[in-house]
């Protein structure tokens, strides 16, 4: 019933190689609490050889498991769901403490990251093939087989969602996977890896291996025996693997860094906004790549927007993942601060005033007030992710304008629109360069919903029916039926 206990009983200092269990050798790698700095615990530092054992693992493997029985393997998604379910509370205590999110959003994300695998479990059991005739006379009957071994990279805001939104689908498909989880937050990862074997998964199907980065990342880009990469993260890291990737001509997907414009028009529903935006905004204290970056508000209504949005913004409670009504959470790690800081300075250089927050917290450590601005150059809001609890507000004049802005950026993942005019949201949903849109919502995400970007955001869809097809190729057989 002590949810940071529970967390804490769930850390497991190992990487895991086809189920066997490889221990800390001399240091290894630190992780801490974000809110204290306390170290919880290490993981290994693992490098090439291991990496290499797992790649082997995950091939072998992948013979029987790509064949096996769809309905199986739809059997197995169920029971690691189920164990998910059961172990819930202290996986989300786990997160929680590990990346400094409430735990409300924890247990939230939980919820969402069992959703793909639940959703998983049903699309493995409708992988559709076709049949044609052809101008030859002949009879086309397709085949959709998995790629193969897979490389599953993932960033530390979600833990458990972007692995399952990996997973799922790779397992429904019957590919194998190595799983590189984000060092600042292994020990959900490795949680759900240890419940999926528990689940009956052949163990060389999965193996998680942490250590450094880019030796990892280098090693399974490298390996022709990986057939294909899904990364979520960074554009530049994104940019370097896609490149790493191209040698052995991997199916690569790409889940990267976003810069989303949230748009008001004067008609919209002010109250919705407002309460849209802050939950958009500072869910994982402002730590994801579909947070509003920047938002653009109609002049007429500009200041009383930005004023209603302060007044909501003033009360939320920053705090400890674990402490009562806590709404924002510490920053994943001290240089994230520095840079929620750095954006700051340069929109107040450019003349945007300060509505509420303003700094550090008084919590000190990784804390940094809610913060609200209005006015100022929205330049560097459509260039950079801020990825903190900064909400700069800027007005525009008319439609043309807000959309040029909105789309006047390298990114282009999520994007979200306030108007209570069906054509006006149609019309500039559909002219904005998104792969994600929300008309009247900020809240988009779940398992149904296809997500991923366009331009440097990446390529790819994960969730929906789409997802599955990230990890399907097709075989075309052609019958000369007599
Ligand atoms: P973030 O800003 O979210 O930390 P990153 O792109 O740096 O984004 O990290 C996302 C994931 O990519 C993490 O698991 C991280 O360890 C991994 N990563 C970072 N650099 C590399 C690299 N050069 N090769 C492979 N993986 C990397």
């Amino acid at each position: 019933s002590d949810p940071k206990a529970a967390g804490r009983a769930l850390i497991r200092e190992h990487a895991l190689i086809a189920g066997e269990a490889i221990p800390v050798k001399g240091e290894g790698i630190a992780v801490d609490d974000p809110a204290t700095g306390e170290i919880i615990g290490h993981v290994p530092d693992l490098g090439a050889a291991e990496t290499e054992r797992a790649v082997k693992a995950a091939h072998d493997a992948f013979a029987d498991w790509s064949r096996s029985d769809p309905h199986a393997r739809a059997a197995f998604l169920r029971r690691w769901a189920a164990l998910i379910d059961e172990n819930a509370e202290g996986i989300a205590g786990l997160m929680a403490l590990e990346n400094g999110k409430t735990l409300t959003e924890a247990r939230g994300e939980i919820a969402y990251a069992n959703g793909f695998i639940k959703w998983s479990a049903g699309e493995a059991e409708r992988i559709l093939g076709e049949t044609q005739d052809t101008p030859l006379g002949h009879l086309i009957v397709t085949f959709k087989e998995a790629v193969g071994p897979c490389a599953l990279i993932t960033p530390w805001n979600f833990p458990a969602a972007m692995l399952t939104r990996k997973l799922g689908p790779a397992f429904a498909a019957g590919c194998t996977a190595v799983v590189k989880p984000a060092s600042q937050t292994p020990f959900t990862a490795i949680a759900l890896v240890e419940l999926a074997y528990e689940a009956g998964l052949p163990k060389g199907a999965l193996s998680i291996i942490t250590g450094d980065a880019a030796t990892i990342g280098g090693v399974l880009t490298a390996s022709p025996l990986i057939r294909k990469l899904s990364f979520t993260g960074s554009t530049p890291v994104g940019r370097k693997l896609a490149e790493q990737c191209a040698p052995t001509l991997k199916r690569v997907s790409m889940e990267l860094g976003g810069a989303a414009p949230l748009i008001v028009f004067e008609d919209a529903d002010l109250d919705l906004a407002v309460a849209e935006t802050i939950k958009g905004k500072f869910r994982n204290s402002g730590q994801t790549c579909v947070c509003p970056n920047r938002v653009y508000v109609h002049a007429s209504i500009a200041e009383a927007y930005a004023e209603q949005l302060a007044a909501e913004v003033a009360k939320l409670k920053v705090g400890a993942a674990f402490e009562p009504d806590v709404k924002v959470g510490p920053l994943i790690e001290d240089k994230a601060l520095d840079k929620v800081e750095d954006h700051l300075t340069k929109v107040q250089a450019a003349g945007g005033k300060v509505l509420t927050g303003g700094s550090r917290h008084a919590l000190g450590g990784r804390f940094f007030e809610p913060t609200v601005t209005l006015g100022g150059d929205d330049a560097l809001f459509r260039e950079e992710e801020t990825f903190g609890p900064l909400v700069p507000v800027f007005p525009f004049e008319d439609e043309a304008e807000v959309l040029h802005k909105a789309n006047a950026t390298p990114y282009g993942l999520a994007s979200f629109v306030f108007t209570r005019d069906l054509d006006r949201a149609m019309r500039v949903a559909r002219r904005l360069e998104n792969g994600i849109v929300g008309v009247n919502a900020a809240m988009v995400s779940t398992p149904v919903a296809p997500f991923g970007g366009v331009k440097q955001s990446g390529y790819g869809r994960e969730g929906s029916v789409h997802g599955i097809e990230e990890y399907l190729d097709i075989k075309a057989v052609t019958l000369n039926l007599r």
